[in-house]
């Protein structure tokens, strides 16, 4: 017996308050993509059309559009005769997704480094202190929700509104795999540091200077690389 879901996740919740009507087929997507982000529906799971009307108690028709819309942005796969299934992203796929969203971050920054105002670069500082003081609590999931804060603060301090749309839909799609990377040794001490220069370049408006630092923060070439895919490969299901 699969327990009952509500349709509204709490970050869908603060979602639809922003827009005036958001329909049955949307937020079904929303909470599917909450599903396959947390890692709920991990990489290769079947899509159960049937189960999942029953879980959402909802009708065919929405589950139907909110899994095609999923289809359509990559996050879900239909392959024949094996029906939909969360995509299973392939290695070489994944760093390439890695690297262009590593771009995609660094001209956010260099677009806040011209942009952001100074109310702005005081809730960056804000967010970077709750980082901080999460270090010594050994909780990667709480670190790595507040790291997102930073993320989607940077995105909106560039305001290029299609460039950030873009990231977040990238970031959303690559989520799944990059929450690992927060288990990684040092890994939380390192961002704290790279998110630092971040900020430094942003406040002294220097836009080439706070690119590349946040295109290197999300670049995981390198040891950090080779150690994030052997973790990977442990925890998760991505060559089928
Ligand atoms: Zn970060």
């Amino acid at each position: 017996m699969v327990a009952k879901e509500s349709v509204r996740s709490s970050k869908g919740n603060s979602e639809s308050e922003s827009r005036q009507k958001v329909s049955r087929s949307d937020e079904l997507r929303e909470a599917l993509e909450e599903m396959i982000i947390t890692g709920r529906l991990p990489p290769g799971a079947r899509i159960d059309e049937g189960a999942l009307v029953e879980q959402f108690q909802v009708s065919r028709t929405p589950m139907r559009e909110a899994i095609k819309a999923l289809i359509a942005t990559g996050m879900l796969e239909m392959r024949p005769r094996q029906g939909v299934s969360v995509a299973a992203i392939s290695i070489p796929k994944l760093m390439e997704m890695f690297e262009t969203m590593a771009n995609l971050e660094g001209m956010c920054a260099k677009y806040a480094a011209r942009r952001a105002t100074p109310d702005e670069i005081a809730q960056l500082l804000e967010i970077q202190g709750r980082l901080e003081e999460e270090l010594g609590s050994n909780n990667p999931d709480r670190f790595y929700e507040i790291n997102g804060e930073f993320h989607e603060l940077l995105y909106d301090a560039s305001h290029t509104e299609f460039i950030a749309d873009q990231t977040r839909m990238l970031r959303r799609r690559v989520s799944m795999y990059r929450r690992h990377v927060t288990y990684l040794p040092g890994r939380m001490a390192a961002t704290i540091g790279e998110h630092g220069k971040i900020i430094d370049a942003i406040k002294a408006k220097d836009p080439s200077a706070a690119a590349t630092a946040a295109t290197e923060h999300l670049n995981l070439l390198g040891d950090d690389m080779v150690d994030f895919i052997a973790r990977l490969t442990r925890t998760m299901d991505v060559y089928q």
